[in-house]
């Protein structure tokens, strides 16, 4: 893959010090994503607040390509205290930028390191291990919200 030089570095260097990693208590709830054709898997935890509105914390395991983990460590770092609605702008931004095929311009303000990911939008085989993670916490808020009636 060519992606530019900088943004393999910050896709890199999320790979290589992924921030808020490891599965932590309490949460509201949790997914497992697999990815097989690349062999990615991620397990994510949410914690809503009480009234399901603010994203408290995401913890997360993971095993797989660089992009795949770089994707959770950045939606992680980018995502984190922000409530529901804006979580769902977020990924939809990041959901329209991985389809453009790389001819978009993002919205750095949204996406912030995200859209390192940019590059990884011209190769389709590649663009769900960038999804993975995104696909993992929207599940993991749907489960969140529906454990109390
Ligand atoms: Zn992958």
């Amino acid at each position: 893959m060519k992606l530019s030089n900088m943004y393999q570095e910050v896709i890199l260097d999320h790979y290589k010090s992924p921030r808020g990693k490891g599965l932590r208590e309490p949460f509201t709830g949790q997914s497992h994503q697999v990815n097989p054709t690349c062999g990615d898997e991620i397990t994510v935890r949410v914690k809503l607040s009480e009234d399901k509105n603010i994203i408290e914390d995401i913890s997360y395991e993971g095993v797989g390509c660089s992009i795949s983990q770089a994707a959770m460590s950045i939606l992680f770092e980018q995502v984190l205290g922000k409530n529901v609605s804006e979580f769902d702008e977020i990924s939809k931004e990041f959901l329209a930028m991985m389809q453009s095929k790389g001819i978009y311009e993002p919205n750095e303000d949204l996406l912030g390191d995200g859209i390192a990911m940019i590059g990884v939008a011209q190769y389709p085989a590649r663009i769900k291990c960038a999804l993975l993670s995104w696909m993992g916490v929207k599940d993991a808020i749907i489960r969140s919200k529906g454990e109390n009636k």
